[in-house]
């Protein structure tokens, strides 16, 4: 059991945690930490956080896990204002959905990373932000990512791993490069695009007349275009490499769509939505199967 939690950034991600630890009765006392105290004290009267301290520092002493849940431009700060002030038996993980950029961070922050340091990615979360937007049952059936490092102790990843089953969860685990090449195919160009589109019919003359008549495959497809534009702009930023090469293999499937329809080849168009109509189905069978949802993110 933890007996003191701290949360850093008690939002969608960090407020779900705390209250899905608090509903397992897997944790004594949760501290949040934030920049805004109004923020704080709604997590306090909506019982997500017993108490909060606007001070990294002391939010973190004493305590016994440490968790990051931030947007990843504000990683770097948070590490920094930690160092030094962690209790011996610390354990630190972060929920950031990018790993490499964390790890440098806190590789920046602490110098030699501490044994009590384990990365990891709940693979669950929504398009809104925020406490209010928090709910217990996030993370349940859905995946975690854990990228323990060469000096990360095997007590430390039991204890992350341990504290996200509690949560609900299944525990994955996979190198950092592996992460974030995968993440950048699957989530981080999804929302690439989805804004995207949503930009490029916005410009258009008659968008109001476009959003209008919309139907469900433009709902569908674009729902995560509302998601918080600064987490975005910070992953796409942290993940640059794997997000460039996935864009460039998408660019090209662009293109050849593009020839496709031009030509008027219907029956290779035919076969290509044939081809990924198959992995799409293939995919959702496996989601029946492994009880999981799309990640929300
Ligand atoms: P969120 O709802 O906006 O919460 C972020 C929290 O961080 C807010 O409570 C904010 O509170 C606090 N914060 C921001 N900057 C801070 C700073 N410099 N120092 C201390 N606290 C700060 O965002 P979220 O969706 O929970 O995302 C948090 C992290 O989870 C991100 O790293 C994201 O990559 C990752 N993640 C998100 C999802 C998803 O679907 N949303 C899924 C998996 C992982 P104040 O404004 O009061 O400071």
């Amino acid at each position: 059991m933890i007996q003191k939690l701290a949360i850093i950034g008690v939002g969608l991600i960090g407020g779900s945690l705390a209250q899905a630890l608090r509903q397992a009765a897997y944790v004594r006392e949760i501290t949040g930490c934030g920049r805004d105290e109004a923020h704080l004290q709604k997590a306090v009267a909506l019982g997500v956080i017993d108490s909060y301290e606007l001070d990294i520092a002391r939010a973190v002493a004493g305590a016994d896990m440490v968790v990051v849940c931030v947007p990843l431009g504000a990683m770097a700060g948070c590490f920094q204002a930690m160092a030094g002030h962690l209790a011996d038996n610390a354990v630190v993980t972060d929920v950031g959905s990018a790993k490499a950029s964390v790890v440098a961070a806190a590789e920046a922050a602490f110098g030699e990373l501490p044994a009590g340091f384990v990365p990891g990615h709940p693979i669950a979360g929504t398009e809104k932000s925020g406490v209010e937007a928090s709910f217990p049952q996030l993370f349940r059936d859905r995946r975690v990512i854990i990228t323990p490092l060469p000096q990360s102790a095997d007590w430390a990843t039991e204890r992350v791993a341990q504290m996200w089953r509690e949560a609900g969860a299944e525990i994955e685990q996979m190198s950092i490069e592996r992460h974030d090449e995968v993440l950048a195919a699957t989530s981080h160009l999804p929302h690439l695009l989805a804004f995207g589109l949503v930009d490029c019919l916005r410009a258009m003359e008659e968008h109001e007349d476009i959003f209008r008549f919309a139907a469900g495959g433009f709902r569908d497809f674009t729902r995560i275009a509302s998601s918080d534009p600064v987490m975005w702009r910070d992953i796409c930023l942290t993940n640059r490499a794997a997000l460039l090469g996935a864009l460039a293999q998408f660019s090209q499937e662009l293109e050849q769509l593009t020839a496709l329809v031009e030509r008027g080849e219907g029956a290779e168009l035919e076969a290509l939505f044939r081809r990924a109509k198959e992995a799409r189905d293939r995919y959702a069978n496996q989601l029946e199967s492994w009880k999981a949802s799309f990640p929300a993110e």
